[in-house]
């Protein structure tokens, strides 16, 4: 997994392009949560789920399922007052889910562990992405170890750089779009 660090960034950053409104501190931290959640998993290690196993680490909570599912719960939960399937309704639900299947992505994209179960429950495989510059954070890293230091550096140019560019450009773009004054 990147640091829960980069994948809160990711969160931000999607945050940041969904909306440029602000938002209150709820819908920060919901976001977070949801991108941060998926390796709540790692508790799966007690329980000796086999390497590679659907409730193993990166297994059902880093598929697209378990995104869909989280999403539906916080907008029902946290969102009470949006009529369902309304425009906002639905735009909530995608913001969410595409939040929580970042953290699966940006899994297949580090350079170790086991692939992300994308299709879980219906298929236990494991994927990555062909390409994979993303250092692996090991479970427990110890971050001011040299090897902590080359995670986070890779995680910085890979992640951090790319949301902060892609902010940049939802901004100038919502800037050159609205109506002179
Ligand atoms: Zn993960």
């Amino acid at each position: 997994m990147p640091t829960i660090f980069t994948h809160a960034v990711a969160a931000v950053a999607l945050g940041k392009v969904y909306s440029d409104e602000k938002r209150p501190a709820r819908f920060w931290l919901l976001s977070i949560l949801c991108a941060v959640l998926p390796d709540a998993d790692v508790i799966s290690f007690s329980f000796g789920f086999p390497r590679g196993s659907m409730f193993g680490h990166r297994g059902i909570t880093h598929s697209l399922f378990f995104a869909l599912l989280l999403a539906l719960l916080i907008v029902r939960l946290a969102f009470k007052k949006m009529p369902a399937f309304s425009k906002d309704w639905w735009k909530l639900l995608v913001y969410f889910f595409a939040v929580t299947a970042s953290h699966g992505l940006l899994d297949a994209l580090t350079d170790g562990g086991t692939g992300a179960a994308f299709f879980a429950p219906f298929d236990a495989t494991r994927h990555f992405f062909p390409w994979r510059p993303i250092e692996v954070s090991p479970v427990g890293l110890r971050f001011f170890s040299s090897r902590g230091l080359e995670v986070i550096k890779s995680e910085f140019i890979w992640v951090w750089i790319p949301a902060m560019l892609l902010v940049a450009s939802f901004w100038l773009y919502r800037r050159l779009r609205a109506p002179m004054k």
